[in-house]
């Protein structure tokens, strides 16, 4: 007869590993259109049902970043700045401060190439509808493009401008900073391995389970095929290009990343990836490089320790920083 007893030991043993097992565990994920973009997480977990409250959870944070900083939505605080503040200074959340003092440190860092009042020249393209702005309202308005027209004061977290007409728009940095934020909410639920993009911007959280992951740069003038896959961990890596927004005519091309300089679209690289420590930062210099161009932005990307960059030249050439080098010499 089959006696319970004495296969008690080995029952205790397989119930517990039932226990602690994971049964469910999976890769999970989740994509969503948010912010102009398609955003997508991918995580691994041991519990189906808290994957998903998870990938829900950063669905949520970018729907909430969305309306705060979204040029479209008629609330969001960045529509309310853009209407009042050139009349009169605008109290301000504290995270929009902080985001509009990260802005103005990238404009000191790239003297100038990453602006976020390109938008007063920048709100007049429209890149769906092939609208451009005539070059007697580009040379008018040139002068309202300049980041020391913004005025933050830390005491009463206020923001003015100095000139009526300025706009600021967050495209370059805010993707990269709610992928930041979705990371760090995946972070304090305990998941150990994921990704987060959207659009150009991803992080990655860990490894691939025992793998690097790999993050494949576009070819920027065959949607079909990868200019390279780099094998990553637990990195952030941004990709500006003058492929994604943008319509031809007379043989120019008009995109969405514009010279503070020149108010019109940079125009000398086809793609700029930044590879480093989060997405605000390789979100911020990936704009900031294409629009200093190949000489200039692999000169700032070498001065700084934690970046790299693959630029892709109007040619289609692609160099890259001193960091590939070092890494293929070890
Ligand atoms: P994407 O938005 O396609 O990921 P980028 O990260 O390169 O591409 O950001 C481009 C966006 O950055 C533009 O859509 C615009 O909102 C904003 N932008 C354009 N030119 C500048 C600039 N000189 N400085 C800061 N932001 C810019
Ligand atoms: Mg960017």
């Amino acid at each position: 007869m089959w006696n319970i007893l004495n296969h008690l030991p080995l029952l205790i043993a397989v119930s517990c590993c039932a226990l602690f097992q994971p049964l469910h565990a999976a890769w999970i994920s989740g994509e969503e259109a948010i912010m102009g973009t398609k955003v997508n997480v991918q995580l691994w977990h041991l519990d189906k049902r808290e994957g998903e409250a998870a990938v829900q959870a950063v669905i949520e944070e970018f729907q909430r970043l969305d309306h705060k900083l979204s040029p479209y939505i008629e609330h969001s605080e960045l529509a309310i700045v853009n209407r009042v503040a050139a009349s009169k200074p605008v109290v301000i959340s504290e995270e929009f401060y902080r985001l509009l003092e990260a802005s103005l440190e990238y404009s000191k860092l790239t003297k100038g190439a990453f602006d976020i009042t390109f938008a007063s020249i920048g709100h007049r393209y429209d890149y769906r509808k092939g609208i451009k702005p005539n070059n007697s309202t580009i040379d008018r308005t040139l002068p309202l493009i300049d980041y020391r027209n913004i005025r933050l004061v830390a005491d009463n977290r206020t923001v003015s401008f100095e000139k009526p007409g300025v706009r600021i728009d967050l495209g370059g940095i805010a993707k990269g900073y709610a992928v930041d934020q979705g990371i760090e909410l995946l972070r304090q639920r305990g998941i150990e391995h994921a990704l987060i993009s959207a659009g150009g911007d991803s992080r990655l959280l860990g490894d691939h389970r025992g793998r690097p992951w790999h993050i494949g740069i576009q070819a920027p003038r065959d949607k079909a095929r990868m200019a390279a896959m780099l094998p990553l961990v637990d990195n952030a890596i941004s990709t500006s290009g003058d492929y994604e927004r943008f319509f031809e005519r007379d043989g120019i091309r008009y995109h969405h990343i514009i010279s503070p300089k020149t108010g019109r679209s940079a125009d000398t690289l086809q793609s700029v990836t930044i590879i480093g420590p989060n997405a605000t930062r390789t979100d911020a210099l990936s704009t900031s490089v294409f629009v200093l161009g190949a000489e200039k932005g692999m000169a700032l990307i070498n001065r700084l320790q934690d970046v790299d960059a693959v630029i892709i030249d109007k040619d289609g050439k692609m160099n890259t920083s001193d960091g590939f080098a070092d890494a293929d010499s070890q």
